[in-house]
C-alpha cells in the first residue's frame, strides 16, 4: 500500500517462511498456512452523488479459521491491493493466536479514498460491499471490523444491511460498532492502550519508570491517539508526532521537546489524523520532515501509522537512545530493518502483539453483542490489561528463555497454537 517495490504479502510470507523453518514444520502445513484458505474480490457498483455510476473493488480474505471465526477489519484506501489484504488477513491469525483468543484471521478492504466521498457514497459503498460478501461472513464465521479510513459509522451500515438481507438482529457480525448500538465501551481507546500495556510491562523488565523515559510516535489517528494519553497517564513524554497532510500530500513531524500535549493537538486535527500546520505552529510546535519522527533523542518509537514505515533506507537515521520499539501499525518495520534493530539490541515489541488490543477488545465486544448484556468500560480496560499484559509474558519468557528476539517468540508463540489447532482438527 505504500510504495511499488514494496510488497506486504510477499513480508509476511517470508516472515512465515523462517518460523516455520525455524519450527521444522512440514511442507504440508507450511502450504496451509502460506497462504489464505479463502478470497473473495468483487466489485461495488455506487451511484454517486453526481448522478454517475462508480465501480469500487472490494475484497475479503479469510486466512485461517482454525481456532474459531475470522475476524479482522476493513479498510478504505486509495492504494489498497489484494497482497495488503492477504498479508494483514495472515497477520490476523497470528494475532488473535498470540493473544490466545478463539478467532482466526481474515481481512478486508475497498480501493476507495473517503476523503473524497460524501458521508452518503461512503454509506452505499459500505452495504455494497456487504451485499457482495454476505453469503461468506456472519457471526458464526467471519466477524469484520473498523481498520483504517473506516468509522464505527461505517460498521453500523454495515450491520444493518447485513440484518436487512438476513431478516433478523445480529450485532455480533461485526465490531467496533458505536457505544449504544452493540459497540463494547473501551474499544476506541483500546490498540492505543494495549500498545502501552505492553510498554509498561517492557519497562518493567528494563527496571525503568515511565516518568523517565520520552517517546516519538508516527500518525495522529486512533492509535497513536489513545496510545499517547496512556503513555502521558503512566508518566511519560511524547516530544514528537508525525502524521500525513493530505492538502501536500507528504508527510510532517510536529515536535515540542517539554512534550507535546495530545489535547491541544486533536483540537486541531482533522477525522483522519491529519495535523493543521499553520495551527500547530501557532502553539509553538516545530513543523519537520516526516520521517524525522525516526530521528529523535527518545527512549521509545511507536510507528501507529501503516506499513512500510521503519526500512532500510531509514533505519540507520534512529538514535542511539531507543530502547524499546512498540508497533502499534500492522508491519510498520521491513525485515531487511527489522535485521538492523535486532543488531542495535534495541526490545522489539511485534506488532501482532503491540497492537493487539484491538481485536482483543473486538473479541470481548463480540462476546457482549452475542450476549445482548454489556460491560462498562472499566471491566472491558481491566480484562484487556490482563490479557495483553499475559500475552505479553507469555512471549517475553520465551525470548528470555530462548534468548530470542521479541518478534520470533511471538511468531512462534502464535504459529505453534494455530498449527496444533490445524492438526487437531486433522486438516495436516
Ligand atoms: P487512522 O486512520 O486513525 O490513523 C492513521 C494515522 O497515520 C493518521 O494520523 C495519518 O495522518 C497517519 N499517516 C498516514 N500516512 C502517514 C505517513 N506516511 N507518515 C506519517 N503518518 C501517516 O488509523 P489507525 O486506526 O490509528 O491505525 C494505524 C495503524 O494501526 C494501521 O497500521 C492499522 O492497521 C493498525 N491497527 C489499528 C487498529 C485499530 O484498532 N484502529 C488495530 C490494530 C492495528
Amino acid at each position: 500500500m505504500s510504495s511499488s517495490e514494496y510488497n506486504a504479502f510477499q513480508m509476511a510470507q517470508e516472515q512465515f517462511d523462517r518460523i516455520a523453518d525455524m519450527l521444522q514444520l512440514d511442507s504440508g502445513v507450511k502450504d496451509l498456512l502460506r497462504n489464505p484458505m479463502r478470497e473473495y474480490h468483487f466489485s461495488i457498483p455506487v451511484r454517486m452523488d453526481d448522478g454517475t455510476t462508480k465501480v469500487f473493488r472490494g475484497f475479503r480474505v479469510q486466512h485461517n479459521d482454525a481456532r474459531g471465526p475470522g475476524k479482522g477489519g476493513i479498510r478504505f484506501h486509495p492504494l489498497e491491493t489484494i497482497d495488503t489484504v492477504r498479508a494483514l488477513s495472515m497477520w490476523m491469525t497470528w494475532k488473535t493466536a498470540v493473544v490466545d483468543i478463539p478467532l482466526g484471521g481474515s481481512k478486508g478492504g475497498v480501493i476507495c479514498d473517503p476523503h473524497n466521498l460524501s458521508d452518503r457514497e461512503l454509506e452505499r459503498i459500505s452495504r455494497g460491499w456487504v451485499r457482495q460478501i454476505s453469503q461468506n461472513v456472519g457471526p458464526l464465521s467471519d466477524i469484520p471490523a473498523p481498520d483504517i479510513m473506516t468509522s464505527p459509522q461505517i460498521m453500523l451500515w454495515m450491520l444493518d444491511e447485513f440484518e436487512t438481507l438476513n431478516r433478523g438482529k445480529y450485532p455480533g457480525f461485526i465490531t467496533g460498532k458505536p457505544v449504544g448500538m452493540g459497540g463494547s465501551l473501551g474499544r476506541t481507546e483500546a490498540t492505543g492502550y494495549g500498545v502501552v500495556f505492553t510498554i509498561r510491562e517492557a519497562l518493567r523488565d528494563f527496571d525503568l519508570k515511565a516518568a523517565n523515559t520520552t517517546a516519538s510516535v508516527q500518525g495522529f489517528g486512533n492509535v497513536a491517539q489513545y496510545a499517547i494519553q496512556l503513555y502521558s497517564q503512566i508518566g511519560g513524554t511524547v516530544i514528537a508526532v508525525s502524521c500525513w497532510d493530505q492538502k501536500e500530500q507528504t508527510s510532517n513531524t510536529f515536535r515540542k521537546s517539554t512534550g507535546v500535549k495530545l489535547e491541544e493537538l486533536q483540537g486541531i486535527t482533522d477525522r483522519f489524523g491529519g495535523i493543521d500546520k499553520a495551527k500547530a505552529k501557532d502553539l509553538g510546535y516545530e513543523i519537520l520532515p516526516g520521517d524525522d519522527w525516526l530521528k529523535q533523542d527518545v527512549d521509545i518509537l511507536i510507528p501507529a501509522a501503516l506499513e512500510n514505515q521503519i526500512t532500510v533506507k531509514n533505519v540507520e537515521m534512529m538514535s542511539k537512545k531507543v530502547k524499546i520499539i512498540a508497533e502499534g501499525a500492522n508491519g510498520p518495520t521491513t525485515p531487511a530493518a527489522d535485521k538492523v534493530i535486532e543488531s542495535r539490541n534495541i526490545f522489539m515489541i511485534p506488532d501482532l502483539l503491540a497492537n493487539a488490543g484491538g481485536v482483543t477488545t473486538s473479541y470481548f465486544e463480540q462476546v457482549q453483542s452475542n450476549l445482548n448484556y454489556y460491560w462498562d468500560k472499566d471491566e472491558v480496560l481491566g480484562k484487556l490489561d490482563t490479557k495483553m499484559t499475559s500475552a505479553y509474558r507469555a512471549v517475553s519468557n520465551l525470548s528470555m528463555r530462548k534468548k530470542m528476539y521479541m518478534r520470533d517468540a511471538a511468531f512462534i508463540t502464535a504459529v505453534n497454537r494455530v498449527v496444533q489447532a490445524c492438526r487437531e482438527r486433522g486438516w495436516v
